[in-house]
């Protein structure tokens, strides 16, 4: 027996309708690639972006043709971004921190067939348009008079939607078509497209808002510093025209001062990012003694949230940190850390360690983690093993069956989970802590050592900037981790006085072997840590107990 309740697929344009008929003229701001501040409503943006839907089609896109975008987050961004997926085409996000070619390779992989872009990056679109095979249409995110001269033929956003009525139709598809393509950093082998459906991004958005996730409101005012580009800017995209807040598009400057005035001009109460734009930050607020009087909530992830990050928001600014976990093959949201009744009772240093864990899985996300052979391991929160996961905005496959690891194409165990390449432990309250990534774990005498656990604690440490621990080859015990430090500016930390300061906060044996200092940490095109660079500038390392015993 069927229910007897309407038929209302979950198409994302729904989202868009919703904030058009109930927050006409709640404002979404936006710092302009052209400069100044410019302001906007969810009124204005349904009817931009139904003229986008209309310029598009008048163009010849149709249903499920890729629309690729290099661009930041802006009012325009989020108009093409609806106006694409509202008439089911795949709206393609592009990083454009990738190398060229990559990029290049990228979009012929996807087959975009227009490249919306900032003029930020004419000189990236210059460089691989020869190399570009399906892009039919170039349009720069600006008006006319701001068109840069190029060798490629550019038209100006504002001109291609100009004359275009409001009245194209949106939606009316099954909810499981596509409507998001996002490639994986491909720190292995080639990228792989990630497609999110209608569907998938409607429940991750509903599900990304829940109380104990994201919890905002028609009150908030959301700033999503981490950008679109980067797994849908874990959904806040679509969870500010669903609650009715107030949008705040931080365009492309994302230093400490840019972001803090956006913070304060704006009243800014909920935002998210990777933990390096924090470290910005929160040097600037240090240095100028400055203090966020607005900000309520931040999600920080993409990376672990170094504890001195976590304890600077909260201690000194009595900011809420949400620590998520996720990836862009999962919507992204994976996990968030919001403490459980279970640990009110609890003295705040005990708070603190479970706050710097990944959290907890919402409603829609199904976790497990098991051993090599597929056994599941305990939630005892001292196991350790691959993390999988399952749900509804969860990437069964990746576009064109890359990586597929059955003859169905899917990228599956044979669980039917997928594996997100993490190592975890899950304690009895279903709180998820990563302790590495499989690849980066540093596998001494036959045990694991967590890489991220020294950096985080190194991070804390005086004049350390940033902190990468890698394995090296040892004779003895196969890998053993080398501490590699970016230190502050003018400071000089030395190694005794780094391994002092681990001394008693980690297990002897993961005690790193020697230390060295570096110019920068190498990052990668999302922000982390570049590993796979670091460990191919110390490839012929050796530690000095290593060369003595050769
Ligand atoms: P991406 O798809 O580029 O966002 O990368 C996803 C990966 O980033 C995950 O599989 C994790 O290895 C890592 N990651 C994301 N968030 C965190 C976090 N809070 N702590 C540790 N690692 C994280």
């Amino acid at each position: 027996m069927l229910g007897l309740m309407q038929d209302w697929p979950l198409t994302v344009d729904r989202i868009l309708d919703h904030a058009k008929a109930n927050f006409p003229n709640r404002e979404v701001v936006t710092r302009s690639i052209e400069g100044p501040i410019t302001r906007n409503t969810y009124g204005n943006i349904w009817t931009r972006a139904k003229k986008v839907t209309g310029a598009l089609r008048a163009r010849g896109i149709q249903m499920g043709d890729r629309v690729g975008t290099l661009a930041w987050n802006t009012d325009r961004h989020l108009e093409a971004w609806y106006g694409a997926m509202g008439m089911g085409a795949v709206l393609h996000t592009l990083n454009p921190r990738l190398f060229p070619e990559q990029i290049a390779w990228i979009i012929n992989h996807a087959e975009d067939k227009v490249l919306f872009f900032d003029t930020t990056f004419t000189p990236i679109v210059e460089k691989i348009a020869p190399l570009l095979t399906s892009v039919k249409l170039y349009v720069a995110f600006t008006d006319r008079a701001h068109v840069p001269e190029s060798s490629v033929p550019i038209e100006a956003y504002e001109d291609f939607i100009h004359g275009q009525s409001t009245d194209a139709a949106w939606g009316g598809f099954d909810e499981n078509t596509a409507a998001g393509l996002c490639y994986t950093s491909g720190t292995t082998g080639d990228p792989k497209g990630v497609l999110y459906s209608h569907r998938s991004n409607v429940l991750h958005a509903m599900a990304a808002n829940q109380t104990d996730v994201f919890g905002c409101g028609a009150s908030d005012v959301v700033m999503p510093i981490v950008p679109m580009f980067h797994a849908n800017a874990w959904a806040i995209s679509f969870v500010g025209p669903m609650c009715g807040a107030k949008v705040v598009m931080p365009g492309g400057k994302l230093d400490g001062p840019s972001v803090f005035e956006l913070l304060e001009t704006e009243g800014v109460t909920f935002t998210a990012a990777v933990p390096t734009v924090w470290l910005g930050l929160l040097a600037f607020l240090r240095e100028n003694k400055l203090k966020p009087t607005t900000l309520k909530r931040v999600v920080i992830g993409g990376s672990a949230v170094p504890e001195a990050v976590l304890r600077a928001f909260e201690e000194d600014y009595g900011i809420e940190v949400l620590h998520g976990w996720g990836m862009t093959e999962m919507s992204p949201m994976g996990t968030v850390g919001k403490l459980l009744p279970e640990h009110a009772a609890q003295d705040r240093e005990s708070q603190l360690k479970t706050k710097l864990k990944q959290g907890r899985p919402p409603f829609t996300v199904e976790m497990k983690i098991v051993d090599d052979e597929g056994v599941e391991k305990p939630h005892d929160g001292k196991a350790f093993g691959r993390l999988l996961v399952r749900g509804p905005s969860i990437a069964k496959a990746y576009f064109k069956n890359a990586g597929a690891k059955n003859d169905k194409g899917e990228a599956l165990e044979k669980c039917g989970f997928f594996d997100t390449g993490d190592v975890a432990t899950i304690d009895p309250l279903g709180i998820m802590q990563i302790t590495d990534r499989a690849k980066d774990v540093i596998k001494s005498g036959g045990e694991w050592i967590s890489s991220i656990d020294i950096e985080n604690l190194a991070v804390g440490a005086d004049g350390v900037a940033n902190a990468a621990v890698i394995g090296i080859l040892h004779p003895k015990w196969d890998e053993r981790p080398l501490l590699i430090i970016e230190p502050k500016p003018g400071a000089q930390p030395t190694r005794d006085q780094l391994l002092k300061f681990l001394e008693g906060k980690i297990a002897k044996w993961w005690m790193p072997d020697d230390v060295v200092l570096v110019e920068k940490i190498p990052l990668g095109a999302t922000g982390k840590i570049n590993k796979l660079a670091l460990r191919e500038t110390f490839k012929n390392y050796k530690f000095p107990t290593t060369q003595a015993a050769e």
